[in-house]
């Protein structure tokens, strides 16, 4: 779940792997290193922590010269955070240096297999075996012995290699890590996504699984696993160098907060067409639609609470019974799913793991599968049979806030695409894309209206548990709105259906308990309500999520959160937005690393 990135060209490599890495920290940042060839020699400096530790160590760059090479941010999956176990490895021939995004499952055999060998060992990652049997594999030919390793190799993995005997070349492989390589002109690289690339050149070519790179200044040649050349497409990012950097804001978090309306209206707009919801990328004919009798969504973290919030306005509106799945469940749950089911599988990386997992086992008994991706070319949206990408643009803070309303929108669009064609959407098509339209702009109004938020996060910091309630489609937001609380805040945070509250939760409401309410949504407001008076009558402050002119919740709540008026159906995505600038300015009192909590990372690519 790290990130790797390469160079070589004319130019000192080090400050570009730095400022390479940098840009893809967010992936992993728990320790680092980068390996630079000079000549025939390889130099490696590696540090624990962050990135800025590397550029210290290393002055920026200058100590480590050399015109080609290769780094890695870490995100742990074997072996502590410690400078031994970050990457670059050597070999024990000090010949071979490998950077390696993912997880490499047989490697206990591997390793026990080399020690006996004679092979020696420097750390206690699984990464290592790469570098020694690259290293046993090795008879002048670095091509041969990178196919050897591979077949060798289980599990998922992003490399990127440098060999002393072939100074000014990397090497990079792709099988089940995300990696893409940069073409520019006498310089070329790779990189675990376009962030670290799009400063220095547009021009990308995506690897896909089973293929490697032999990367020199002047020369890109990608191989299958067997070593035959393989043709590649250059393809151009669009992505805007500015969308990647924090443009002003404290944090990139703010700034993906305050980006949503624009994000949201990049997801909708192109798909509204003459009055109708168009997805060009989806060639579902209406027989094949009719065919689907159920859909299954499955995802991980804040996209399956996307999920779970879609699931009602799909099947409010196109009447077809839907079911949330957490990916790392359905992929072991030997899921009954058949060629009648439309599986929708959500992830803004389009990496995740657990989610490309549960895709296979899908696929395998016949599931149609679309994807709401947000990374163009990633691993998701080549597998599922439909890509829908939600164009949000970089996503850079680990707490996702753009992701999740896009993704909540592309379902919103899906729900009236399907309701249309199924004929359910009789004389309500045109309130629906005008509600659908307006979106962006009534998630510009909830940011603008919520101004007293730092002062309710200054009110509520301190607490060490906070509940979140609400019903229906509140209740989905509610989930979500406690992730993003306890991802970036570190409180104790914990969503409730609010009428499961008298089962066993209402327990812990004791004097001056945070109670966080969503009460949006009109056909459960009165119950809500109900749940509101009776955590009061237990000693509970209430912060109630509501919409502006709602006197009556307005009169039995402590303090509020607003939303503009809109149309209920789609409010969810609007209810989001005060509960992640309440996390945010919590976070903030609570001086936490807001864009990279701990322990956590953007996509999660291990299981
Ligand atoms: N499994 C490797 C390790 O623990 C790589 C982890 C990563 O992708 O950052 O070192």
């Amino acid at each position: 779940m790290c990130g790797i990135v390469g160079y070589t060209g004319v130019q000192g490599a080090a400050p570009i792997l730095l400022e390479g890495l940098q840009k893809l920290e967010y992936r992993g940042y728990d320790s680092a290193g980068i390996a630079v060839m000079e000549d025939s020699r390889i130099l490696v400096s590696k540090v624990t922590g962050r990135i800025v530790n590397l550029c210290e160590k290393t002055q920026n760059g200058a100590a480590v010269p050399g015109s080609t090479g290769i780094g890695h941010t870490r995100w742990a999956t074997h072996g502590a955070p410690t400078e031994k176990n970050a990457h670059p490895h050597l070999s024990n021939d000090g010949r071979f240096a490998v950077v390696h995004n993912g997880i490499i499952e047989n490697y206990r055999a591997l390793r026990e297999e080399l020690i006996s060998k004679g092979y020696v060992f420097e750390s206690e990652t699984d990464t290592e075996v790469i570098v020694h049997l690259m290293e046993m594999y090795y008879h002048g030919d670095v091509k041969e012995a990178l196919i050897r390793t591979s077949n060798r190799l289980h599990g998922s993995y992003a490399l990127g290699v440098i060999c002393s005997e072939e100074p000014g070349k990397i090497y990079a492989v792709r099988e089940s890590s995300p990696l893409i390589l940069g073409v520019g002109v006498q310089e070329n690289y790779f990189a675990s996504d376009v962030t670290a690339l799009v400063n220095h050149t547009r021009n990308v070519i995506y690897l896909e699984d089973g293929e490697f790179a032999e990367i020199s200044g002047d020369q890109v040649s990608v191989y299958d696993c067997l070593g035959q050349p393989i043709p590649k497409k250059i393809a151009r990012i669009a992505w805007d160098v500015q969308a990647a950097e924090k443009g002003g804001y404290e944090h990139f978090m703010l700034k993906e907060i305050m980006e949503q309306p624009g994000a949201v209206k990049a997801t909708i707009t192109p798909r509204i067409r003459d009055g109708r919801v168009f997805f060009e990328e989806l060639k579902l004919s209406d027989d094949e639609l009719r065919q689907i009798t159920r859909i299954v969504i499955t995802a991980c973290g804040s996209a399956y609470y996307a999920g779970c919030s879609g699931k009602y306005v799909l099947e409010q509106l196109a009447r077809i019974p839907v079911e949330v799945e957490l990916a790392s469940e359905l992929r072991y749950s030997n899921p009954l799913i058949d060629d009648h089911t439309l599986l929708i599988a959500i992830s803004q990386s389009g990496e995740t793991a657990d989610t490309i997992a549960a895709i296979k086992e899908c696929k395998k008994r016949g599931a149609r599968t679309l994807a709401i991706v947000n990374v163009v070319g990633s691993t998701i949206a080549q597998l599922a049979d439909y890509a829908v990408y939600t164009w949000a643009g970089p996503e850079i803070a680990v707490a996702t806030t753009k992701g999740f309303t896009t993704q909540l929108s592309v379902l919103y669009l899906l729900a009236v695409l399907f309701a249309d064609r199924l004929g359910y959407l009789v004389g309500r098509s045109a309130e629906m894309i005008a509600a659908l339209q307006q979106i962006p702009m009534y998630i510009q109004q909830a940011i603008d209206m919520n101004h007293r938020i730092p002062r309710l996060a200054n009110k509520y910091h301190k607490n060490h548990s906070l509940f979140f309630i609400g019903r229906n489609t509140d209740y989905a937001i509610a989930l979500e709105g406690a992730l993003k609380m306890k991802e970036i805040s570190y409180l104790h945070a914990e969503a409730y259906a609010a009428g499961e509250l008298k089962h066993g939760t209402i327990a812990l409401i004791e004097d001056h308990q945070p109670v966080i309410a969503v009460c949006c949504n009109p056909a459960v407001m009165e119950k809500t309500m109900n749940n509101i008076i009776e955590v009061k009558a237990r000693g509970a402050e209430v912060l109630a999520l509501t919409f502006r002119n709602n006197q009556k919740i307005v009169s039995a709540a402590d303090d509020f959160l607003f939303i503009p008026d809109v149309n209920p159906v789609f409010a969810a995505v609007i209810e989001i937005i005060p509960l992640q600038l309440l996390a945010y300015y919590t976070a903030k009192e609570n001086k936490c690393d807001i864009d990279k909590p701990r322990n956590l990372a953007k996509s999660v690519t291990v299981e």
